[in-house]
């Protein structure tokens, strides 16, 4: 049989009407789906016979049809509007949390990461305050991913075991310090699909950006294409490594209102 091939799908805050979003620039909202947008996705994987996993389900690459969802950032749409329209369809997922956001209005409380962690979806860790870790030094690296995992177990009272990287940035000190923590996997935004030979501290996973049709949702969920968005990610990245992340996001900014994780 062949190995089982995954693909990581990475979302973050849904657009509710009447609800304002944690932040309003070009370069977040892009990364932002109606909830009906996000639901039509869910129905689609049903309909075609996908499954929906949790990070843990997934990397044990199980030989059914399946995608692993995943939520970066720990707003509250993660409990009020995701998980529903998971359990709906029966599927997992696994949310990634920013420690240090927890409890501001738009971000989930405390309460409520106990609440989605006892429907049985999974917790993760996106580090205490969101910066790019590879800007920061070890003292500081601690601080994002120790630290930030003990808080996140403390609201919980149990172990988590991932954990994704904010804006996809991570350098090898970030993939140790999370290894020696106790994170089992860790999650970056890399276009392309995981499998039982893919570095558990190096899973990819594909931003799904909220112009997406379905027929391109579909083509990401297949694994198809992704060659196409991995070789405008090198290409940022390497504008990226010239002129510094600050640098690039002024730019970027800019330009085209760009941001990932
Ligand atoms: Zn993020």
């Amino acid at each position: 049989m062949a190995p089982s091939r995954i693909v990581f799908l990475m979302y973050h805050e849904l657009e509710l009407p009447g609800r304002t979003l944690v932040q309003s620039e070009p370069g977040y909202v892009r990364y932002i789906l109606p909830l009906e947008t996000f639901r039509g996705q869910m129905e689609w994987l049903k309909e075609s016979g996908y499954q929906g996993l949790s990070v843990s389900e997934a990397s044990s690459y199980p030989q059914e049809r399946s995608v692993c969802i995943t939520f970066d950032d720990g707003c509250e749409t993660d409990l009020i509007s995701a998980a529903p329209v998971l359990r709906e369809f029966g599927f997992r997922g696994t949310f990634y949390l920013t420690s240090g956001f927890l409890g501001i209005p738009g971000y989930l409380s405390p309460e409520q990461v106990r609440q989605l962690d006892a429907l049985g979806l999974e917790i993760g860790c996106h580090s205490m305050t969101h910066p790019y870790l590879s800007d920061l030094s070890d003292q500081e690296l601690g601080r994002e991913i120790v630290e930030a995992k003990i808080q996140i177990e403390d609201i919980l009272a149990h172990n988590i075991e991932h954990f994704s990287c904010p804006g996809g940035r991570y350098d090898r000190r970030t993939l140790e310090i999370a290894r020696r923590a106790g994170f089992r996997t860790v999650a970056n935004s890399e276009f392309h699909v995981n499998s039982t030979s893919t570095n558990p501290y190096e899973l990819g996973r594909v931003a799904v950006l909220r112009d997406l049709s379905i027929p391109e949702f579909g083509a990401i969920c297949r694994g198809r294409g992704l060659w196409k968005k991995r070789a405008g990610v090198r290409a940022r990245q390497s504008v990226q490594h010239i002129l510094g992340n600050r640098a690039y996001d002024k730019l970027r900014d800019t330009l085209l209102g760009g941001r990932q994780g």
